[in-house]
């Protein structure tokens, strides 16, 4: 089988990724540019546009198609992107159509975390599964529906907003303007907050030791690390906050009869003792006929999931 390349962009709000991905999920060669996000759209497309003519340099006929994963909603037609957090003064921008005219290869634009969703299906842990629900832990946190081997993307294509499900309403305002949603427990900054104000009660944890008293280096590594050296505050933590997605995963699997979970991002590195945490959680909650058939996967596409799951829109058609 003749092997087929596709250009990867991972749109982020400080760097564009981009990378030469085969249709396998391999990156041939890798470049990063500044965003040079608050210098406006303009400056931040030359900078995709560099990228992209960087790569293509002598490459060009081996390459079937360009990808790019956008924070955002994303409308297909145009490849619109429109108010994307992190990138001020975006509004609406036809991407898609402005890329590919540029070099005359057809663009795929899509949200980043429904690209990652299309990249776990075409190269990784969905592989083999005809539905599941995409989960990704990091700054925010991230959802893509995948039913019958299809991206659910709603009628604007904003479905899957797994991190804005409400799980109190009486909870912390979110960035999104709502309430208590999933995200304002299980994003980065929120979850570094809250263990940060539990350690003031829990003066034996490790995490003391292990950061030199300096909370102010707090992150989910350190966490993960104290959890490992068998320190039970941060084995709590990560139990509990298992049991909280678990709480609103357990929605979405009740809407959609969708029994595979599979989990990515930075926090999805506190591994199996979260992964089970959220799969007793999911079943404690789901109706009686789903419980024995929940599964909890660990995301294939780690390192450079942008870049591979912004390719894999390429080979998804
Ligand atoms: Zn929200």
């Amino acid at each position: 089988m003749k092997i087929k390349y596709a250009i990867g962009v991972d749109l982020g709000g400080t760097k564009v990724k981009l990378g030469i991905v085969t249709s396998e999920g391999r990156i041939v060669k890798k470049i990063s540019v500044p965003t040079l996000a608050n210098d406006g759209p303009e400056k931040s497309i030359g900078q995709i546009k560099k990228g992209i003519k960087s790569l293509l340099k002598g490459n060009k006929k081996l390459i079937q198609g360009i990808g790019i994963g956008s924070p955002g909603t994303v409308a297909l037609k145009k490849g619109t992107v429109e108010n994307p957090p992190n990138l001020p003064g975006w509004g609406k921008v036809h991407l898609g159509k402005i890329i590919s005219e540029e070099f005359k290869i057809k663009t795929h634009v899509e949200n980043d975390a429904n690209a990652a969703a299309i990249g776990e299906l075409i190269y990784g842990s969905g592989k083999d599964l005809t539905s599941f629900i995409m989960v990704t832990l990091g700054t925010g946190v991230g959802g893509g529906i995948i039913f019958n081997r299809k991206l659910f993307r709603g009628d604007h294509g904003g479905a899957g907003e797994i991190g804005h499900i409400t799980i109190d309403h009486n909870g912390k305002e979110c960035n999104c303007g709502s309430f208590g949603c999933l995200e304002t427990y299980l994003g980065n900054n929120y979850l570094v907050e809250e263990v940060r104000h539990q350690l003031e009660l829990n003066k034996d944890s490790i995490i003391y030791k292990l950061l030199d008293n300096n909370l102010d280096n707090l992150s989910p590594k350190v966490i993960h690390d104290a959890s490992l050296l068998g320190d039970k505050f941060s084995q709590n933590i990560i139990a509990n906050l298992g049991e909280t997605l678990g709480h609103g995963l357990a929605s979405v699997v009740n809407i959609f009869d969708i029994a595979n979970i599979i989990i990515g991002g930075g926090v999805a590195g506190f591994g199996r003792p979260l992964f089970n945490s959220v799969k007793e959680s999911v079943k404690s909650r789901v109706l009686t006929p789903l419980k024995p058939k929940i599964k909890v996967l660990k995301a294939s596409l780690k390192n450079n999931a942008g870049i591979k799951g912004a390719s894999s829109l390429v080979f998804y058609d």
